[in-house]
């Protein structure tokens, strides 16, 4: 597909998905044909097809190609900041890995929709014991737990 090929129209939002190089499945983004890992799934309100989308081709077609609703536009900035503060929480736990005094744990929480991850000590540390909990992520919802992957099994 060449550059700039997205038709200009009216867009659904299906989806938004952060993922890291090194967890991540990449796709081909359908507006300039570079690798995204950073991707927002729309669907053109005219022509019924489906697009791959970079997050920063969005921002940049926003309003020139790519037209949201007012509901859309307001729903992408929110999955857009739940994955952002997904990916804090990623970078939070890599610096506690690298202290190499936590265990971690998934727990699932019982609306079955949320997680968070739990930080347990490994070891005896100062006045902590092996097993004493450690503190905790940010409370995310399932669809960011691959983010996770080098930490907790699903
Ligand atoms: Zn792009």
């Amino acid at each position: 597909m060449k550059k700039g090929n997205l038709p200009v129209q009216e867009y659904g939002l299906i989806n938004v998905c952060m993922q890291t190089v090194e967890n991540g499945t990449p796709l081909t983004c359908d507006d300039c044909g570079r690798t995204i890992f950073n991707i927002a799934t729309i669907k053109g309100k005219s022509d019924g097809k489906i697009y791959n989308v970079g997050l920063s081709c969005v921002k940049k077609l926003l309003n020139k190609s790519i037209y949201f609703d007012l509901k859309t536009e307001w729903e992408f900035e929110q999955k857009q900041n739940e994955w952002k503060q997904a990916v804090n929480s990623l970078n939070w736990l890599k610096k506690k890995a690298n202290e190499e005094i936590y265990e971690f744990a998934l727990c699932k929480y019982e609306n079955g929709k949320e997680f968070n991850i739990e930080l347990h000590f490994a070891k005896d540390f100062g006045g902590y014991k092996k097993g004493y909990y450690g503190g905790r992520s940010s409370t995310m919802t399932l669809d960011k737990l691959p983010l996770f992957s080098e930490f907790v099994k699903a």
